[in-house]
């Protein structure tokens, strides 16, 4: 049995079957021959189902709103906002992907034609992170099930709850059960599913886990891919208005506690402007609201994984033993719950952990940087290549920095932001392949070429 455990108290909310291996494969076998009859269906009726699903998540906001917050630790005005983006989501997908997959034709000339058709690649796996269990999930799954997938579904351990829910809706709008099927377990059961002959794994989590499934599957030549980490900068110019530039990046920092792949992770300040921003910046941290996920008040709850803690006091020892300026927090909270109080370092560098290592939860440090060249070669000095931002009220100086910027995707002027009409994906450490946008329904398809020679 699996404990589903309050992050925020500590309290056992309930227990779950887990799979096992004999579970695990009777459920591909039922999802492959499940997934033949779902892809003859027409895309219409796959995009209307999902149009369903859209829908109950809107009736069911409130209590799924409650289930999220439970098991995450996530305040609940956060859980709602998430429920809400992913409407945003699902509505482009559904509205773009009968287009984006239809049959082209490429080539028709003296009887000869040629064309390009999108085939579904059938059993995915779709291993998930716990951080944004909605958002991410519907990246895959979403254009998955649209494009005649099915989908083997492995909810992170530290949101079961809301995977199974999200299965109990999809059901309930329509998508056959076999088609959509949750394994419930840690790590163990994921990587018993990557045992199997799928045809694709799409994998949302750490660098760490993500390179022991490429490893995994690395023989079995079938499409893998891997949204991971990041160690997202923010570089502030000095001409911004210092105020409006630390509230936003205060918010992109700490917004869920920090636990957002694309969180700003480092920030790096303009000499001129280095002081005034930090006192700004610290201001607003000193402001958000600490306590329990469930007061609609609360702005930082508990961090989902108690395990974190002991990364972020690493970081914290680390840093101060190097010489950084603890400016707040700092410590664990006294009490029951994985709570972290909200820390800020200054005089911080590139020797320290803080500015290195992906943080993962609500905890920064700022450096200070005299040219914009430093900014640039500051920011690109990591493993890793999610996201990356400047601040500037001068758009051609951000364009010229950000053209620079070894990263999937960058920001002007803001931050800690995800579009469902742009590619999310990841460089470097931060993985490979990607999801949203008009790329990201193609991925679940495999193209066939063809050529038709009348007579
Ligand atoms: P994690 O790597 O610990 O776990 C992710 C999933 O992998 C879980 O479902 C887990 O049970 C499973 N897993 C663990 N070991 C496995 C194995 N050997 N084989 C198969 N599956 C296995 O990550 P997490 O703590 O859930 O998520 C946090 C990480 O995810 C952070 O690094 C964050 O940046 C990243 N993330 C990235 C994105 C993105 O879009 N790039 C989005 C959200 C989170």
């Amino acid at each position: 049995m699996l404990k589903i455990i309050n992050p925020a108290t500590e309290e056992v909310i309930k227990e779950v079957d887990e799979d096992n291996v004999t579970s695990i494969q009777e459920k591909f076998k039922k999802a492959k021959l499940a997934q033949i009859e779902w892809s003859k269906r027409s895309i219409e009726s796959r995009i209307n189902i999902l149009k369903t699903f859209r829908n109950l998540l809107v009736e069911r906001r409130v209590a799924l709103a409650e289930t999220l917050t439970l098991e995450v630790g996530k305040p609940i005005t956060q859980s709602n906002n998430e429920l809400k983006g992913v409407l945003d989501r699902i509505d482009f997908l559904t509205s773009s992907a009968a287009k984006t997959v239809e049959t082209e034709i490429v080539f028709n000339e003296n009887g000869m034609l040629e064309q390009i058709s999108h085939e579904p690649l059938g059993v995915i796996a779709n291993i998930s992170a716990w951080n944004y269990p909605y958002l991410v999930g519907a990246n895959v799954f979403v254009p998955a099930l649209i494009t005649g997938n099915a989908v083997l579904y492995k909810p992170s351990e530290f949101s079961t709850l809301t995977g199974l829910e999200i299965a109990r809706a999809l059901h309930d709008a329509g998508v056959p059960k076999d088609v959509f099927m949750v394994l419930v377990g840690s790590g163990v059961v994921g990587s018993e599913l990557l045992k199997l002959p799928i045809q694709g794994v799409f994998f949302t989590g750490s660098y760490a886990t993500g390179k022991k499934i490429n490893e995994a599957v690395a023989s079995k030549l079938i499409k893998v891919q891997l949204e991971l980490g990041g160690k997202d900068p923010t570089y502030v110019c000095d001409d911004v208005n210092v105020e409006i530039a630390a509230t936003s990046t205060a918010d992109g920092a700490f917004y869920n506690n920090g636990q957002s792949c694309c969180s700003v992770e480092r920030i790096y300040v303009h000499e001129k402007i280095y002081d005034k921003f930090v006192d700004c910046f610290v201001k607003e941290v000193k402001g958000f609201v600490v306590g329990a996920p469930t007061d609609p008040k609360t702005y930082i709850g508990s961090l989902a994984r108690p395990a974190q803690i002991e990364v972020l006091e690493k970081q914290v020892l680390d840093a101060k033993a190097k010489g950084a300026i603890l400016h707040c927090g700092g410590k664990r909270r006294e009490g029951r719950g994985a709570y972290f109080e909200p820390t800020v370092f200054s005089n911080v560098d590139h020797s320290m952990l803080v500015m290195r290592d992906e943080s993962f939860g609500p905890i920064i440090g700022i450096q200070k940087v005299t040219s914009d060249d430093e900014a640039i070669k500051l920011m690109n000095d990591t493993q890793y290549g999610l996201t990356a931002g400047i601040y500037t009220l001068n758009e051609t100086r951000a364009k010229s920095i950000l053209e620079k910027i070894n990263s999937g995707t960058v920001y002007w002027n803001c931050c800690d932001r995800v579009s469902p009409r742009l590619p999310w994906s990841g460089r470097g450490h931060s993985g490979i392949g990607l999801t949203l946008s008009t790329y990201g329904i193609k991925t679940f398809t495999q193209p066939k070429g063809w050529h038709l020679k009348s007579g």
